[in-house]
C-alpha cells in the first residue's frame, strides 16, 4: 500500500500538505538560484553594455562633428603655402587650447615641409622627451622640404615666449608619407579620420582629422586623443565587478580602457577568435575564473571598434543570490513559525474528535447517562458534537423502547405459548385432555411401571346409543350432554387421575397407582353418577358402558392395557349396555 491509500491522521495530512507546499518553495527557489538570477544576471550586464554602447556611439558622434567641423574651419583659415606657414602658428594654439582632447595640429607640404605645434599638457612624458620646462607649453616642430634631414624644434612658455629651441639633423619623418596625408589626398575637397592608432611618443590612442588646403596638395590634420571615452566607461560600469575595452576589431587592439588586469583583453583573444559569437551574451572561463561577456559593435564611419565587457560571474550574480536567499529564509522561517500553529489547529480539529470517538464508545458500551457534550471553539465541531449529542439521545430512546417492547412482545408470546400448549392437549368441546396428552400421560404410567413396578389402571367410557341423541334432539344437544358428562367425570374423580377425551362421545381414565379393583370402583361410581344426572338441555337420562383393565405381566406397551379395556367395553356394550366390565 502507499502512502495515498493509507489511513493517516489529520496531523499527518495537514504536515505531509505543509511539506509538500515547502518542497514547491525549495524547487521555485531552486529554479530561481540556478536558472533565473543567472538570466537577470546576464539581462543586467546586457543592458548595462547596450547603454555604455550607445553612450560611446553618441559621444564618438557628438565628438566627431565637433572635430570634423574643426579641421573644416582650420582648412578655411589655414594658410595654404608654406612659406606663409608661421602665420599659423596663433590660429594652431588656439585651436590646441579650445579642445583637450586635441593632441597636435599640423600642416604637411606637398614637398616634405612639416609645421605642427604639439601641446606639452597633454601627457608629462613629452615634457621628458623634448627635455621641456614645467612652464613650457607648445613645442613647435618644422621640417623643410628643401632640407628633408633638418628638424628644428622650439619651446614656448604660457605667453608664447620661445624658451628653447634645439635643431636636429638626421629627421627622417616624411610627411607626404604618412597615412593622413595619403587618406587626406585620396578625398580631396572632403575632410577624413583615421583608423584609431597608438601615438608613438605617449601611451595612448587617437585619430588624426585631415583636409586638403584646396588643390594645394597641401593637408592640414588635428589629431585627437580617445582618451575621453573613459570617462564615459567610468561613468557606466561598476570597476569593481566589471572589465571593459574599446578595442579595433582588425588587429584586437585595446584602444581604450578601464581595467586591472590588461592581459584579459589579450588572453580571451587567445581562447575566441569570432567575436560575432558574442553579440549574445556568454560565460567564459579565463584564466580559470567565469565571466559574463559580451561584445557590442561601435556604430561609426570606420566600422571597425567594439567594446568588449567582461563582469566577474561571481560578483555579478551574488546579490541577486543574496536576495533570492534571503527571501528563500524569510519563507523558511514564515513556515517555520507556523508549524505550531498548524498544529495547535489540528490539534483543535483533532481533540473533540477524540472526544466524540470516546463518547460513541460509550453509546457501544450502552452508558447513555454518561455521555456528555465535546467543547470546541471551531463552530463544525460543535455542531458535530451536538447532532452526535441527538443522535445518543435518540438511539437511547429507541433502543429503551425497543427493550419495552421486546418484553412486552415476549410476555405476550410466552402467554401464547402456554395457551397453545394448552390448545394442544385440550379437547375443545369438553375442556378434557385430547388424545395427545392421554397418550403421553399412558406412556409415562408405562414407563414408569416398566422401570419402578408402579401400577395404574385405565376406564375407558362410552354413552349409550349417543347416536339417538344426535339423531333426535339435534347435535347442540349432543354437544351439550358431550359437555355435561365431561363436567361430571371430572368432578367425581380423584386429582391424580387423568381424564380425557378418547374419542367421539369416548372417555378414558388413566388413575396412577391405582390396581384394577380401583378402577372398577370408580367405574361403578361413575357409572351412577351420569345416570342420576339430569342433562340441562337433554331431558332422558344418560348411561355409560365402561371397560376397565390394568397392569398385567408381561405387558409392554400401553396400547394392550387400552385394547384389553377396549375389551371389556365391548362385553358391557354386548351384555345390554349401562355397565361396568373389567379386564380378566
Ligand atoms: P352404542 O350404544 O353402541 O355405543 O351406540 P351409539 O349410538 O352410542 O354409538 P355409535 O358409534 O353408533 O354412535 C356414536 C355417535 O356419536 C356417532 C356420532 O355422530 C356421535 N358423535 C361423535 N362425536 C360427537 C360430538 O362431538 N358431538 C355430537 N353431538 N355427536 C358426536
Ligand atoms: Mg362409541
Ligand atoms: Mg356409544
Amino acid at each position: 500500500m502507499n502512502f495515498f491509500n493509507r489511513e493517516k491522521s489529520l496531523k499527518t495530512t495537514v504536515l505531509s500538505l505543509f511539506g509538500f507546499v515547502i518542497f514547491l518553495i525549495i524547487v521555485i527557489f531552486g529554479i530561481q538560484l540556478l536558472y533565473i538570477d543567472n538570466q537577470l544576471a546576464k539581462k543586467s550586464i546586457n543592458t548595462k553594455l547596450n547603454s555604455l554602447s550607445y553612450n560611446v556611439e553618441s559621444s564618438i558622434k557628438s565628438v566627431e562633428h565637433i572635430n570634423f567641423s574643426t579641421i573644416e574651419m582650420l582648412s578655411l583659415i589655414n594658410k595654404k603655402y608654406k612659406n606663409e606657414q608661421d602665420e599659423n602658428f596663433k590660429a594652431y594654439i588656439e585651436i590646441l587650447k579650445l579642445q583637450k582632447n586635441f593632441y597636435a595640429v599640423y600642416t604637411g607640404y606637398e614637398d616634405g615641409s612639416f609645421y605642427e605645434i604639439i601641446s606639452l599638457d597633454i601627457d608629462e612624458n613629452l615634457r621628458k622627451l623634448y627635455n621641456a620646462k614645467e612652464t613650457d607649453k607648445w613645442l613647435l616642430i618644422k621640417i623643410d622640404g628643401e632640407n628633408i634631414a633638418k628638424r628644428e624644434l622650439l619651446l614656448y612658455d604660457e605667453n608664447l615666449n620661445e624658451t628653447s629651441k634645439k635643431v636636429e639633423l638626421d629627421n627622417s619623418y616624411n610627411p607626404t608619407k604618412r597615412p593622413w596625408y595619403k587618406l587626406a589626398l585620396e578625398n580631396r575637397g572632403k575632410s577624413i579620420k583615421t583608423p584609431p592608432y597608438k601615438y608613438s611618443h605617449i601611451d595612448t590612442y587617437g585619430m588624426t582629422y585631415s583636409r586638403e588646403l584646396d588643390d594645394t596638395k597641401n593637408v592640414v590634420s588635428i589629431d585627437f586623443l580617445m582618451e575621453d571615452f573613459k570617462n564615459i566607461f567610468i561613468d557606466n560600469i561598476d570597476q569593481d565587478s566589471m572589465d571593459l575595452f574599446l578595442f579595433r576589431n582588425s588587429d584586437k587592439q585595446s584602444i581604450s580602457s578601464i581595467t586591472k588586469d590588461d592581459s584579459l583583453l589579450e588572453e580571451f583573444f587567445k581562447s575566441y577568435e569570432n567575436i560575432l559569437y558574442f553579440k549574445e551574451i556568454k560565460i567564459v572561463e579565463i584564466k580559470n575564473k567565469s565571466y559574463i561577456v559580451q561584445i557590442a559593435p561601435i556604430k561609426n564611419s570606420s566600422q571597425d571598434e567594439y567594446i568588449i565587457l567582461f563582469a566577474d560571474y561571481k560578483k555579478i550574480i551574488q546579490p541577486y543570490h543574496i536576495q533570492t536567499l534571503k527571501l528563500m529564509m524569510t519563507l523558511v522561517i514564515i513556515g517555520l513559525l507556523i508549524i505550531p500553529v498548524i498544529l495547535y489547529f489540528s490539534k483543535m480539529i483533532v481533540k473533540p474528535i477524540i472526544q466524540l470517538v470516546k463518547e460513541s464508545i460509550k453509546i457501544k458500551n450502552r452508558k447513555y447517562d454518561s455521555i456528555s457534550k465535546v467543547d470546541s471553539s471551531i463552530v463544525e465541531v460543535s455542531i458535530l458534537s451536538n447532532s452526535f449529542l441527538c443522535m445518543a439521545k435518540s438511539i437511547y430512546e429507541y433502543q429503551d423502547s425497543l427493550e419495552q417492547k421486546v418484553e412486552d412482545r415476549t410476555r405476550e408470546l410466552s402467554l401464547k405459548n402456554e395457551e397453545l400448549f394448552k390448545l394442544s392437549i385440550t379437547d375443545k368441546l369438553t375442556g378434557l385432555y385430547n388424545r395427545v396428552k392421554l397418550d403421553k400421560v399412558l406412556q409415562e404410567n408405562m414407563d414408569r411401571f416398566l422401570r419402578y413396578n408402579t401400577i395404574f389402571s385405565v376406564i375407558i367410557m362410552d354413552i349409550d346409543f349417543f347416536k339417538n341423541i344426535n339423531d333426535n334432539f339435534g347435535h347442540q344437544v349432543g354437544d351439550d350432554v358431550l359437555k355435561e358428562s365431561a363436567e361430571i367425570l371430572k368432578n367425581n374423580i380423584r386429582n391424580v387421575d387423568i381424564l380425557g377425551r378418547w374419542g367421539g362421545e369416548e372417555f378414558l381414565i388413566i388413575c396412577p397407582e391405582t390396581p384394577l379393583s380401583g378402577a372398577k370402583e370408580l367405574a361403578l361410581k361413575l357409572n351412577k353418577v351420569i345416570k342420576e344426572y339430569s342433562f340441562r338441555t337433554y331431558p332422558n337420562i344418560v348411561t355409560m358402558s365402561i371397560g376397565c383393565s390394568s397392569y398385567k405381566q408381561g405387558i409392554l406397551t400401553y396400547n394392550e392395557i387400552i385394547s384389553n379395556a377396549d375389551k371389556a367395553l365391548y362385553v358391557a356394550k354386548e351384555s345390554g349396555r349401562d355397565r361396568v366390565e373389567i379386564f380378566e
